[in-house]
Protein backbone atom coordinates (compact mmCIF):
# COMPACT_ATOMS: atom_id res chain seq x y z
CA UNK A 1 0.00 0.00 0.00
CA UNK A 2 2.71 2.39 1.10
CA UNK A 3 4.75 1.44 -1.82
CA UNK A 4 2.20 1.77 -3.81
CA UNK A 5 0.80 4.96 -2.97
CA UNK A 6 4.40 6.64 -2.99
CA UNK A 7 5.05 5.53 -6.50
CA UNK A 8 1.66 7.19 -7.31
CA UNK A 9 2.48 10.43 -5.68
CA UNK A 10 5.75 10.67 -7.63
CA UNK A 11 4.16 9.65 -10.66
CA UNK A 12 1.47 12.60 -10.54
CA UNK A 13 4.51 14.82 -9.84
CA UNK A 14 6.27 14.08 -12.82
CA UNK A 15 3.44 14.45 -14.56
CA UNK A 16 2.31 17.82 -13.35
CA UNK A 17 6.36 18.90 -13.67
CA UNK A 18 6.19 17.51 -17.39
CA UNK A 19 2.73 20.40 -17.89
CA UNK A 20 4.51 23.44 -16.40
CA UNK A 21 8.29 22.36 -17.44
CA UNK A 22 9.68 22.24 -14.35
CA UNK A 23 12.41 19.10 -13.27
CA UNK A 24 10.84 16.97 -10.67
CA UNK A 25 14.69 16.34 -9.65
CA UNK A 26 14.23 20.07 -7.81
CA UNK A 27 11.18 18.87 -5.72
CA UNK A 28 11.22 17.12 -2.58
CA UNK A 29 8.97 14.76 -0.89
CA UNK A 30 8.81 15.16 3.21
CA UNK A 31 6.95 12.33 4.28
CA UNK A 32 5.01 13.93 7.20
CA UNK A 33 4.70 11.17 9.98
CA UNK A 34 3.03 12.38 12.56
CA UNK A 35 1.05 9.22 14.78
CA UNK A 36 2.36 6.88 12.04
CA UNK A 37 4.36 4.05 13.88
CA UNK A 38 7.84 3.42 13.03
CA UNK A 39 7.48 0.16 10.76
CA UNK A 40 5.27 2.25 8.28
CA UNK A 41 7.57 4.67 8.43
CA UNK A 42 10.64 1.99 7.34
CA UNK A 43 8.39 0.88 4.31
CA UNK A 44 7.82 3.97 3.27
CA UNK A 45 11.79 4.70 3.90
CA UNK A 46 12.05 1.22 1.77
CA UNK A 47 9.80 2.59 -0.83
CA UNK A 48 12.32 5.26 -1.72
CA UNK A 49 11.47 8.02 1.12
CA UNK A 50 14.52 10.09 2.34
CA UNK A 51 12.92 13.06 4.21
CA UNK A 52 10.75 12.74 7.12
CA UNK A 53 8.65 15.50 9.02
CA UNK A 54 7.54 15.29 12.32
CA UNK A 55 5.71 18.06 14.44
CA UNK A 56 6.02 17.39 17.54
CA UNK A 57 9.34 17.23 19.81
CA UNK A 58 8.40 14.13 21.49
CA UNK A 59 7.50 12.20 18.68
CA UNK A 60 10.66 12.76 16.80
CA UNK A 61 12.77 11.84 19.71
CA UNK A 62 11.15 8.72 20.11
CA UNK A 63 11.10 7.26 16.70
CA UNK A 64 14.17 9.04 15.81
CA UNK A 65 16.33 6.19 18.24
CA UNK A 66 14.77 3.67 15.80
CA UNK A 67 15.54 5.09 12.22
CA UNK A 68 18.87 5.93 10.52
CA UNK A 69 19.82 7.47 7.66
CA UNK A 70 16.95 10.05 7.00
CA UNK A 71 17.08 13.56 6.85
CA UNK A 72 14.66 14.92 9.69
CA UNK A 73 12.47 17.63 9.18
CA UNK A 74 10.54 19.57 12.04
CA UNK A 75 7.35 21.17 10.18
CA UNK A 76 4.95 21.65 13.77
CA UNK A 77 5.20 24.43 16.34
CA UNK A 78 8.48 24.67 17.40
CA UNK A 79 8.75 26.49 21.24
CA UNK A 80 11.63 27.71 22.30
CA UNK A 81 12.50 25.26 25.30
CA UNK A 82 12.24 22.66 23.25
CA UNK A 83 14.89 23.74 20.26
CA UNK A 84 17.61 22.35 22.76
CA UNK A 85 16.48 18.73 21.58
CA UNK A 86 16.81 18.68 17.81
CA UNK A 87 19.22 21.36 17.13
CA UNK A 88 21.95 18.72 17.00
CA UNK A 89 20.50 16.74 14.39
CA UNK A 90 17.53 18.47 12.61
CA UNK A 91 17.86 18.90 8.68
CA UNK A 92 15.45 21.47 8.11
CA UNK A 93 12.92 23.40 10.64
CA UNK A 94 9.97 24.11 8.37
CA UNK A 95 8.36 26.71 11.21
CA UNK A 96 10.03 29.14 12.21
CA UNK A 97 7.30 32.89 13.16
CA UNK A 98 9.28 34.83 15.43
CA UNK A 99 12.57 36.36 15.94
CA UNK A 100 12.09 35.11 19.36
CA UNK A 101 12.23 31.18 18.23
CA UNK A 102 15.18 31.87 15.88
CA UNK A 103 17.49 33.88 18.61
CA UNK A 104 17.13 30.46 20.29
CA UNK A 105 17.87 28.64 17.67
CA UNK A 106 20.87 30.90 17.10
CA UNK A 107 21.79 29.87 20.82
CA UNK A 108 21.71 26.32 20.83
CA UNK A 109 23.14 26.19 17.10
CA UNK A 110 26.20 28.55 18.03
CA UNK A 111 27.34 26.19 21.67
CA UNK A 112 27.39 23.32 19.40
CA UNK A 113 29.14 25.26 16.80
CA UNK A 114 26.10 23.47 13.89
CA UNK A 115 24.74 25.72 11.08
CA UNK A 116 21.36 25.35 11.16
CA UNK A 117 18.70 26.00 7.79
CA UNK A 118 15.01 27.09 9.07
CA UNK A 119 12.32 28.38 6.57
CA UNK A 120 9.84 30.76 7.55
CA UNK A 121 7.11 29.98 8.22
CA UNK A 122 3.73 32.62 6.89
CA UNK A 123 0.39 32.23 7.56
CA UNK A 124 -0.78 32.80 4.23
CA UNK A 125 -4.71 31.93 4.93
CA UNK A 126 -4.90 34.48 7.75
CA UNK A 127 -6.80 31.69 9.70
CA UNK A 128 -6.61 32.75 13.56
CA UNK A 129 -6.03 29.22 14.42
CA UNK A 130 -2.60 28.75 12.27
CA UNK A 131 0.91 29.71 12.92
CA UNK A 132 3.12 31.86 10.80
CA UNK A 133 4.16 35.89 10.35
CA UNK A 134 1.66 37.79 8.78
CA UNK A 135 2.33 38.04 5.21
CA UNK A 136 3.42 41.93 5.40
CA UNK A 137 5.77 41.33 8.27
CA UNK A 138 7.63 38.75 6.91
CA UNK A 139 10.45 40.85 4.95
CA UNK A 140 11.07 42.69 8.47
CA UNK A 141 11.28 39.41 10.10
CA UNK A 142 13.89 37.89 7.74
CA UNK A 143 16.00 40.97 7.89
CA UNK A 144 16.20 40.59 11.85
CA UNK A 145 16.76 37.27 11.62
CA UNK A 146 19.85 38.49 9.13
CA UNK A 147 21.08 40.77 11.23
CA UNK A 148 20.86 38.77 14.44
CA UNK A 149 21.74 35.50 13.63
CA UNK A 150 25.34 33.78 12.21
CA UNK A 151 24.24 30.38 13.10
CA UNK A 152 20.97 30.41 11.40
CA UNK A 153 20.61 30.26 7.97
CA UNK A 154 17.22 31.12 6.21
CA UNK A 155 16.92 28.58 3.34
CA UNK A 156 12.83 29.76 1.81
CA UNK A 157 9.46 30.06 3.30
CA UNK A 158 6.51 27.73 4.38
CA UNK A 159 3.27 27.72 4.42
CA UNK A 160 -0.01 25.71 5.85
CA UNK A 161 -2.62 26.81 3.28
CA UNK A 162 -6.01 26.55 4.40
CA UNK A 163 -8.01 23.39 3.78
CA UNK A 164 -10.83 23.72 1.51
CA UNK A 165 -12.83 21.25 -0.11
CA UNK A 166 -12.18 22.46 -3.34
CA UNK A 167 -7.85 22.49 -3.58
CA UNK A 168 -8.15 25.15 -6.65
CA UNK A 169 -9.45 27.53 -3.97
CA UNK A 170 -5.85 27.99 -2.25
CA UNK A 171 -3.70 28.41 -5.26
CA UNK A 172 -3.84 31.96 -4.62
CA UNK A 173 -2.23 31.41 -0.90
CA UNK A 174 0.37 29.60 -3.08
CA UNK A 175 1.40 32.11 -5.18
CA UNK A 176 1.41 34.53 -2.18
CA UNK A 177 4.27 32.90 -1.01
CA UNK A 178 5.93 32.58 -3.95
CA UNK A 179 5.94 36.69 -4.24
CA UNK A 180 7.00 36.83 -1.28
CA UNK A 181 10.06 34.93 -1.85
CA UNK A 182 10.56 37.07 -5.13
CA UNK A 183 10.41 40.05 -2.97
CA UNK A 184 12.87 38.92 -0.57
CA UNK A 185 15.56 37.85 -2.61
CA UNK A 186 15.89 41.14 -3.72
CA UNK A 187 17.25 42.39 -1.16
CA UNK A 188 20.42 40.34 -1.04
CA UNK A 189 19.79 39.42 3.16
CA UNK A 190 22.85 37.84 4.34
CA UNK A 191 22.95 33.78 5.67
CA UNK A 192 19.83 34.62 3.64
CA UNK A 193 19.23 32.01 0.36
CA UNK A 194 15.44 31.82 -0.79
CA UNK A 195 15.82 28.58 -2.04
CA UNK A 196 12.99 26.67 -0.66
CA UNK A 197 8.95 27.50 -0.98
CA UNK A 198 8.08 24.41 1.58
CA UNK A 199 3.82 24.03 0.23
CA UNK A 200 1.34 21.64 -0.16
CA UNK A 201 0.29 18.68 1.42
CA UNK A 202 -1.94 15.41 0.34
CA UNK A 203 -4.70 17.13 -0.68
CA UNK A 204 -3.20 20.15 -2.95
CA UNK A 205 0.26 19.24 -3.57
CA UNK A 206 0.23 19.03 -7.30
CA UNK A 207 -1.37 22.69 -7.42
CA UNK A 208 1.60 23.82 -5.22
CA UNK A 209 3.88 22.41 -8.07
CA UNK A 210 2.45 24.38 -10.56
CA UNK A 211 3.30 27.19 -8.12
CA UNK A 212 6.53 26.95 -7.38
CA UNK A 213 7.02 24.45 -4.18
CA UNK A 214 10.36 23.02 -4.12
CA UNK A 215 9.19 20.80 -0.94
CA UNK A 216 5.77 19.28 -0.21
CA UNK A 217 4.62 17.68 3.11
CA UNK A 218 2.48 14.89 2.57
CA UNK A 219 1.13 12.51 4.79
CA UNK A 220 -2.03 10.99 4.52
CA UNK A 221 -1.71 10.54 0.42
CA UNK A 222 1.09 8.13 1.66
CA UNK A 223 0.04 6.37 5.15
CA UNK A 224 -3.47 6.94 4.27
CA UNK A 225 -5.87 8.79 7.61
CA UNK A 226 -4.76 9.11 10.36
CA UNK A 227 -6.99 7.56 13.50
CA UNK A 228 -6.09 10.58 16.13
CA UNK A 229 -7.35 14.12 15.09
CA UNK A 230 -4.00 15.79 15.16
CA UNK A 231 -2.92 19.26 14.37
C1 LIG B 1 0.17 16.88 9.03
C2 LIG B 1 0.93 17.89 8.28
C3 LIG B 1 1.16 17.74 6.90
C4 LIG B 1 0.62 16.59 6.08
O1 LIG B 1 -0.76 16.67 5.96
P1 LIG B 1 -1.57 15.62 5.03
O2 LIG B 1 -2.80 16.37 4.69
O3 LIG B 1 -1.81 14.42 5.85
O4 LIG B 1 -0.73 15.35 3.84
C5 LIG B 1 1.90 18.71 6.27
N1 LIG B 1 2.41 19.78 6.93
C6 LIG B 1 2.22 19.94 8.25
C7 LIG B 1 2.82 21.13 8.92
C8 LIG B 1 1.47 19.02 8.97
O5 LIG B 1 1.28 19.20 10.27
Amino acid sequence: MIAENISEIKKRIWEVCKKVGRNPEEITIVAVTKTVPVDKIKEAINAGIYDIGENKVQELLEKRNSIENVRWHFVGHLQTNKVKYIVDFVYLIHSVDSLKLALEIEKRAKKINRIIDILIEVNTSGEKTKYGVKPEEAIELVRQISERCEFVRIKGLMTVAAYLPNPEDVRPMFRLLKQLKEEIEKFNFKNVEMKHLSMGMSNDYLIAIEEGATIVRIGTAIFGPRNQKVK
